[in-house]
């Protein structure tokens, strides 16, 4: 015999139930017994309308016609209309005895356990019932067995226990002498000796499955459900989670009573006990394998199955001088925790004794409170224990395996993972059985928590970083364009997967969790909602996605302000923007020590030299130990560019024009030419030499005229340069009398930082370079006469979008 369960959605509409019948018609077995549950759905219905009713709510009525359709409507549309109206009469007696004792219910304002447990049994009496009359319709040999007659527990309703040696008794007997092939019974619920309905306990209809398979020892257990087996972890949260092929009783067990919902937890014992095997397929996909669970798993290796979590979790913690060195008093706690029936999920104790923390169902948190209070309130009163400290709104997080007690360092690879992501662990317990390490944390922080560790221990090494990109101007949108463009390279070459999750630009801003598209961003911001940096933050922080990068692309001088709030959140920013890191030393200290206190990394290679890989560079060598002695650079592409073009037959107010008609210089081209920018370089490079210099410190021999410095607009700029071009066509001649070229140079030379207009002469390093290049060269303790070269473009969207794109990879290899 074979025994074949039926969960909620496997039986919420007429069209699975149809699916069903299919499975059972085609499954080989001399005798088969199909357990099914309520229609999806239907028993929160019946314990919504139950609950209302005893509040004399007389919306109760609606929940019980809703109740009602949902029934009819399914036999309507299963059954063929001769045997129609014999099962629909018979179902609506059956309705018409749930509307009395609802009746019931409002009349006298209370519902006691037993009469819930009446009225909620209507949800797998009828289901059962109806799908037997469908199954003999379609050709099936099949009858209807109401498992109360068979199945007996105490009177615990609500969850009952079940009373094996009867039970088992009343299957054997029964399942010899039924004739039928095709047995069909409600799961779930039971009866007390006296004939009152119990019920198992929520998601029991599993239970009532592996009792009845246990009880007759059937070939085989099949729980049927909406997913294709037991996942390392739940597949409604964690998309890249994978069916598990096969494991052991005990990990299925494990996993369950952490919270995997797809199996009762209870339900493993029974057939554990006898050895038979069990396996676990889904409705919808019925040729999916699903996951076989018997003695052994022989996936031997794998030392972490699955990811389980139960929400809804309360720590408590006992403390005060007076714990310490008295025995006594853990057993005293739980035995008042017993009392009361309040089952402990999780326990850590410190080592000194001072303090013992336990993690229950947040549902029991006020009486356990209440019960703990009233054992110790002696101990209380003389403050040796203080009183109970409640920590709301919490989450067991577990890593199950057979073979994670033979394994060193997953706890370690479990707590740094969820570090790294800001996930804060509240307490942390290790199974005795050590098939398990589960840690307490914030309840919003069970789907980053889940993906993340799903990530780190199954997801060979494919690593997802989550975008929220500020800015889409010329280098946002080329970003953009490379990211597409490198998608299925990154994944297959580096395995990182790259979602940008946000965009926004200065007027609309767009989010979409799964991914934004990126063929398509452009009209999906276009119809965003209006831009506002303080929602664009809150949403980042309300997704709370792991791996999750802020890259911003603009100048603004406020978007750089927000970076420590982001980093606070674990969340690593990459900018071109130069501002943050050229503003005062105490807020770029802040900064890199905030990336480093919330393992956050900031990055910022293409502050400067664009996509020229100088300040990583740079990074190396210090963490290798070398020091900076001097630098000598060009880092400005514009004046480069200026320079260059600049002779004798040209005016320099014209070629100005032209740098900042091609995108050579900033929109206000007096950033460029007055030098502040390369300023702005000079001292970030001065920075990460580890010199403690303030923009002030930095001598800046500009050439421009006063009178230009101070215009306030583009247009009296140019006529400035207009009237000077005698003075600059001067500086030419100097030069060129001398055969040097004109560059405009940043150097620190023994920590003293200083940018000015210089003659280069034939031969030298700068001589030649040409464009917006840019050239760093590096003096350092190991390169003390041939200094370290770094050359290349260092302007233009492509390139600085190429350098935001390696910062993004950097930190996908951290
Ligand atoms: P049924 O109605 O068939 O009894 P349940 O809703 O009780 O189905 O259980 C199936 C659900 O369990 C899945 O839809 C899934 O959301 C949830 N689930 C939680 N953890 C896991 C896991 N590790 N593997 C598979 N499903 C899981
Ligand atoms: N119908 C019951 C519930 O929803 C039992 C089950 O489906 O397993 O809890
Ligand atoms: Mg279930």
């Amino acid at each position: 015999m074979k025994v074949l369960k039926f969960g909620g959605s496997s039986v919420a509409s007429a069209d699975v139930i149809r699916k069903v019948k299919e499975i059972v018609g085609q499954t080989e077995a001399k005798k088969m017994a199909v357990i099914v549950s309520a229609f999806g759905g239907v028993t929160d219905l019946l314990l919504n309308t139950a609950k209302m009713a005893s509040e004399q709510d007389l919306a109760y009525k609606e929940g019980l016609k809703k109740i009602e359709a949902r029934h009819l409507s399914v036999i309507k549309d299963l059954l063929p209309v001769a045997a129609q109206s014999r099962v629909l009469s018979k179902a609506k007696s059956e309705l018409n005895v749930l509307e009395t004792l609802l009746e019931g219910a409002s009349y006298i304002g209370e519902i006691t356990p037993r009469l819930s447990d009446k009225i909620v049994s209507f949800g797998e009496l009828l289901s059962a019932y109806i799908i037997s009359e469908f199954f003999c319709e379609s050709g099936l040999e099949a009858v209807y067995k109401d498992s109360r007659d068979l199945l007996l527990t105490d009177d615990s309703h609500g969850k009952a226990a079940v009373n094996f040696p009867e039970t088992n008794k009343r299957c054997k007997a029964y399942f010899n002498s039924e004739q039928s092939t095709v047995i069909v019974l409600p799961g779930f619920v039971a009866s007390t000796v006296d004939g009152n309905v119990t019920t198992l306990g929520r998601g029991g209809s599993d239970y009532t499955a592996s009792i009845i398979a246990a009880a007759v020892g059937a070939e085989e257990l099949q729980i049927w459900t909406d997913v294709s087996g037991m996942y390392t972890a739940n597949p409604k949260i964690v998309k890249q989670a994978k069916p598990i092929v096969h494991i052991s009783y005990e990990e299925a067990m494990e996993l369950s009573h952490f919270g995997a919902k797809v199996l009762y937890p209870p339900t493993v014992q029974p057939v554990l006990d006898k050895g038979l095997p069990m396996v676990i397929k889904n409705t919808m996909d019925s040729k999916a394998a699903g996951t076989v669970i018997t003695k052994k798993s022989p996936e031997e290796g794998r030392t972490v199955r699955g990811i389980s979590y139960i929400p809804n979790i309360s720590l408590l913690s006992l403390e005060g001088p007076g714990m310490i060195g008295i025995p006594g008093i853990s057993k005293r706690l739980f035995e008042v925790l017993s009392l009361a029936n309040i089952s402990v999920v999780l326990i850590t104790q410190a080592s000194s004794e001072h303090s013992i923390c336990i993690g229950i169902d947040e549902v029991d948190a006020a009486n356990a409170i209440q019960e703990i209070e009233k054992a110790f309130a002696y101990e209380m009163s003389l403050a040796k224990i203080k009183p109970v400290i409640h920590e709301k709104d919490l989450a067991i997080i577990a890593l199950v395996g057979d073979q994670m007690k033979n394994h060193q360092g997953l706890s370690g690879k479990m707590f740094s993972t969820l570090g790294k992501n800001n996930v804060n662990i509240r307490a942390i317990a290790q199974g005795a059985s050590e098939r398990n390490i589960s840690a307490v944390i914030r309840k919003e922080d069970v789907k980053k928590a889940l993906n993340t560790l799903h990530e780190a221990f199954f997801e060979e090494n494919i690593k997802q970083l989550n975008l929220f990109i500020l800015g889409t101007g010329n280098v946002g949108s080329k970003l953009l364009g490379q990211l597409k463009q490198q998608k299925k390279y990154l994944k297959e070459h580096l395995r990182l997967n790259i979602r940008v999750i946000g965009i926004s630009n200065s007027r609309k801003m767009v989010f979409e969790e799964q991914g934004i598209s990126l063929e398509k961003w452009p009209e999906l911001l276009d119809s965003g909602k209006k831009a506002d940096s303080a929602l664009f933050y809150d949403t980042i922080q309300k997704i709370n996605a792991r791996n999750s990068i802020l890259v911003d692309n603009t100048a603004s001088e406020k978007i750089a302000a927000s970076y420590p709030k982001y980093l606070k959140q674990s969340i690593s920013v990459v900018t071109c923007n130069k501002i943050a890191c050229s503003s005062a030393y105490g807020q770029y200290l802040e900064l890199k020590e905030l990336a480093r206190e919330f393992k956050a990394p900031f990055l910022f290679e293409t502050n400067v030299g664009a996509g020229l890989p100088i300040i990583d560079t740079l990074k190396h060598l210090m963490a290798s130990g070398d020091e900076v002695i001097a630098i000598k650079a060009v880092l400005s592409g514009s004046l480069n560019f200026v320079f260059d073009n600049f002779n004798e037959k040209t005016s320099f107010h014209e070629i100005v024009k032209k740098a900042q008609e091609q995108g050579y210089t900033e929109p206000d081209p007096k950033i460029d030419l007055s030098g502040i920018d390369v300023m702005r370089k000079i001292l970030i490079l001065s920075r990460e030499s580890g010199y403690t210099l303030e923009l002030t410190d930095i001598e800046n021999r500009s050439f421009l005229p006063e009178e230009a410095l101070r215009t306030k607009n583009n247009e009296s700029f140019f006529k400035v340069l207009k009237k000077y071009e005698g003075d600059f066509q001067h500086l030419l001649k100097e030069a060129s009398t001398k055969n040097c070229k004109l560059k405009f140079v940043a150097s620190l030379d023994k920590g003293k930082a200083s940018v000015g207009l210089e003659h280069i002469p034939e031969g030298h390093d700068f001589y030649s370079l040409s464009g917006s290049d840019n050239i760093v060269l590096f003096y350092t303790k190991r390169y003390p006469e041939q200094p370290l070269i770094i050359k290349g473009a260092g302007a233009g969207a492509d390139v600085t979008a190429s350098g935001i794109f390696a910062d993004i990879i950097r930190i996908g290899n951290y």
